[in-house]
C-alpha cells in the first residue's frame, strides 16, 4: 500500500487544495465554488469533455424525466436569466449543450483535465493529505478529496455467456457513440425496460426492420407528455426564479409543489381517487405519485395507483396477452417509475416483439443473435439498456484507502451495514466528501437541487475549518451510526425499501443488498444539514496539525 509522499513522488504542480472528481453536474459546481474559495483546485474527469451521464448517455430518445426549468442550477440568476429551455423535459443533446455553456461561462475547462481516471486516492496520516495516482502513471495529492462520480456512471452489462462470439454490434445505452447508429433494415433486440430502455425502445423501433424487447421485469410507466416552451411561459419562469427556488427548497423531491395534495388515498371514494389520478396522468411528468401523501407509505394506497396506471396499460396495448405481460405486480414507485413517449403503443406495431425473460431467462448470446432457454432470436444489433452499478459502482473502481490503509470497498462490502454521516463523509477517510451518493436524498430528487445543497454545504464546511485552522475533518462512527440508522428507520416506514431495484443493489449479480437512499426529501434533508453546520458541524472530529478535538 502506498502511504507516503515519497512513495508518491509528487511534483509541486500536482499538489492542490482540492481534488474533485467529474465534470458532471456535481464536479463543475464543486469546482467553481471550491476556486471562487481561493482554493487551488482541479477536477479530474475520464470523458473527453464535461457533462458526466449527459455526456455518455446519448442513446436514442435519452432525455430527463425532470422538467428542465428546474433541472438546472440555481445559484446564478445571471445563469438563470441568461439560458432558455426549448421544451418541458430536456433531451440529452440540450442538457449537455447546458453544461456546456455554464463551463464556458465560468470558465472550467481551465481548471479540469479530461479523459483522464483517478485510479488511487490514499489518505496520509503523516501529512494528512490524499495522495491520489490516475490512469496515466501521475501522481497527485490534495487537502481535500471530492467524488462527484455521479449515480449512475458505471455501466451494468450483465455477464451473458458468448457476447464475444456476437457477429453483430452491440451498445449499452451508457455509453452511446457520438455518431448516430443506424438501425435501419436491422433486426435490432434491446434487453431491459427501465428507464433507458423505455426511452429508447419507440424511438429504435420506428427505424428498425425488426425489434425484439426482452424484458425480465416490467415497469410502471406513465406518459410525460413533453411539448415546447411557450415564450409566455418561460419569461414568466425567468420573472419567478426566486419564488421556484424558495418552492423547490421546501419540496420532498426538489420539484415544484403546486397541485400536490396532502390526503390519503383511502379517504376518497373510488371515483374522486380515479378523477384525481386522471388529472396527474393527463399533466404528465413524475407528479402522479404524489397524488396522495401516503401512495409510498400504505399498501392499499398504493395499490390503487398501481391499478390505476394497469388499467391504462391495458388500454395502450392491443393485444390482451402482451399487455399482461407489461403489466407490473410489485409496489408502484418501489423501483424508479418511468416517463415514456408512446412506449406502450409501441408493441401495437407489426415490426415489435415483446419477450419475457423472467420466465425464460436469456442463457446465451450467440454469434447470430441471442438464446433464452426457449428460444432463439436472430439479431443484427443488440442494445443492453441494463442499467448501472449505481452509487458505489464508480467509486469502488477506485482504490480509496482511508487512515490505517482501511478501504472503502471493504468498509462498505456489506451493503447492509454501509455508513456515511449525512451522506457526505465516511468515519476514517478524514477530507473526503461525497455527492450525490449513497444515504442522501439525490436518488429520488431533482439530482441538480441535492447536488447544488451538498456542494454548498461541502464549500461552506471547508471554509469554516480553514478559518479556524483545522487540518483534517472526518465524521464520528457514532455520527455515521446514527445518521445511518435514521436513514433505515425513515425507509421502513416506507414501500421504497420494498422492490428490487438498483435502489437496493438486487439489479447487479453478488452486489450487497441495502437500501442507502435517505427518503426523509430533499427539505428535511437540508434542515438536518444546516443544522450540523449551525452547531459548528456537530458529528465531526477535527484535527489540527497539533491536536485532536472532538
Ligand atoms: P435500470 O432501471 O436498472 O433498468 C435496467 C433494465 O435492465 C431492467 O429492466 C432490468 O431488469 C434489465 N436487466 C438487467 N440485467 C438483466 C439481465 N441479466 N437479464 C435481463 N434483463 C436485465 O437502468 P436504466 O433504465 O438505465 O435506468 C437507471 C436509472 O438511471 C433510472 O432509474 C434513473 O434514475 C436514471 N435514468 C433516468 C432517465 C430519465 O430521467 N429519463 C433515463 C435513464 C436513466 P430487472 O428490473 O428485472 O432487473
Amino acid at each position: 500500500m502506498i502511504s507516503t509522499q515519497q512513495q508518491f513522488h509528487t511534483n509541486q504542480d500536482n499538489n492542490f487544495d482540492a481534488i474533485v472528481i467529474g465534470a458532471g453536474f456535481s464536479g463543475l459546481y464543486m469546482l467553481y465554488r471550491l476556486r471562487e474559495a481561493g482554493l487551488r483546485a482541479r477536477a479530474y474527469e475520464a470523458s473527453a469533455d464535461v457533462g458526466g451521464v449527459w455526456y455518455t448517455n446519448r442513446y436514442p430518445g435519452a432525455r430527463c424525466d425532470s422538467e428542465s426549468i428546474i433541472y438546472n442550477y440555481t445559484f446564478s440568476e445571471e445563469l438563470l436569466q441568461e439560458w432558455t429551455w426549448t421544451s418541458r423535459f430536456p433531451e440529452q443533446a440540450e442538457i449537455l449543450s447546458y453544461l456546456n455553456f455554464v463551463a464556458d461561462k465560468f470558465d472550467l475547462r481551465r481548471d479540469i483535465q479530461f479523459n483522464t481516471r483517478i485510479t488511487e486516492a490514499h489518505f496520509d496520516e503523516m501529512n494528512n493529505r490524499w495522495m491520489l495516482q490516475t490512469d496515466d502513471g501521475t501522481s497527485l495529492s490534495a487537502k481535500y478529496f471530492i467524488s462527484g462520480v455521479g449515480m449512475h456512471s458505471t455501466t451494468n452489462i450483465p455477464n451473458f455467456k458468448g457476447l464475444e462470439t456476437f457477429e453483430g454490434d452491440w451498445y449499452h445505452t451508457g455509453q452511446w457513440p457520438h455518431e448516430k447508429v443506424d438501425f435501419n433494415g436491422k433486426r435490432v433486440g434491446v434487453i431491459g425496460t427501465g428507464s433507458s430502455g423505455i426511452q429508447a425502445i419507440p424511438v429504435i423501433a420506428k427505424e428498425a426492420e425488426h425489434l425484439t424487447v426482452f424484458q425480465r421485469t416490467p415497469v410502471y410507466s406513465t406518459p410525460a407528455r413533453n411539448h415546447p416552451y411557450d415564450p409566455e411561459f418561460i419569461r414568466e419562469t425567468k420573472a419567478n426564479y426566486s419564488e421556484i427556488i424558495r418552492e423547490i427548497r421546501k419540496s420532498r423531491g426538489g420539484s415544484i409543489l403546486r397541485d400536490y395534495n396532502d390526503r390519503s388515498a383511502m379517504e376518497d371514494t373510488p371515483e374522486v381517487r380515479l378523477r384525481e389520478y386522471e388529472k396527474m396522468y393527463e399533466k404528465g411528468g413524475l407528479g402522479l405519485q404524489a397524488t396522495y401523501k401516503d401512495l409510498l407509505v400504505n399498501e392499499a394506497a398504493n395499490e390503487t395507483v398501481s391499478e390505476f396506471i394497469r388499467s391504462k396499460i391495458s388500454a395502450r396495448v392491443k393485444d390482451p396477452e402482451v399487455a399482461e405481460k407489461l403489466m407490473p405486480k410489485y409496489y408502484y414507485a418501489a423501483k424508479r417509475p418511468a416517463l415514456d413517449t408512446n412506449y406502450y403503443e409501441t408493441y401495437n406495431r407489426e415490426n415489435v416483439t415483446l419477450v419475457d425473460v423472467k420466465s425464460a431467462p436469456i442463457e446465451s448470446i450467440t454469434p447470430k443473435g441471442l438464446r433464452t432457454t426457449e428460444s432463439e432470436y436472430e439479431l443484427d444489433v443488440l442494445v443492453f439498456a441494463t442499467g448501472y452499478d449505481s452509487m458505489t459502482g464508480s467509486l469502488f473502481k477506485i482504490d480509496i484507502r482511508g487512515k490505517g490503509g482501511m478501504s472503502l470497498k471493504e468498509k462498505w462490502a456489506d451493503g447492509a451495514k454501509m455508513r456515511t454521516y449525512l451522506g457526505m463523509a465516511v468515519a476514517g477517510f478524514p477530507n473526503f466528501f461525497l455527492i450525490a451518493n449513497a444515504e442522501s436524498p439525490a436518488a429520488l430528487s431533482n439530482m441538480p437541487v441535492v447536488i447544488q445543497q451538498q456542494v454548498e454545504w461541502i464549500d461552506d464546511c471547508i471554509a469554516y475549518f480553514r478559518e479556524h485552522g483545522v487540518d483534517t475533518i472526518e465524521a464520528k462512527a457514532e455520527a455515521e451510526e446514527d445518521w445511518s440508522k435514521h436513514c433505515k428507520e425513515v425507509a421502513d416506514k416506507t414501500l421504497y425499501s420494498k422492490g428490487d431495484s438498483w435502489y437496493t443493489g438486487a439489479n447487479i449479480e453478488g452486489k450487497p443488498r441495502g437500501f442507502l437512499i435517505y427518503v426523509g426529501g430533499v427539505a428535511a434533508y437540508r434542515k438536518k444539514c444546516d443544522e450540523v453546520a449551525a452547531k459548528a458541524y456537530v458529528g465531526f472530529s477535527l484535527s489540527s496539525a497539533r491536536e485532536t478535538v472532538s
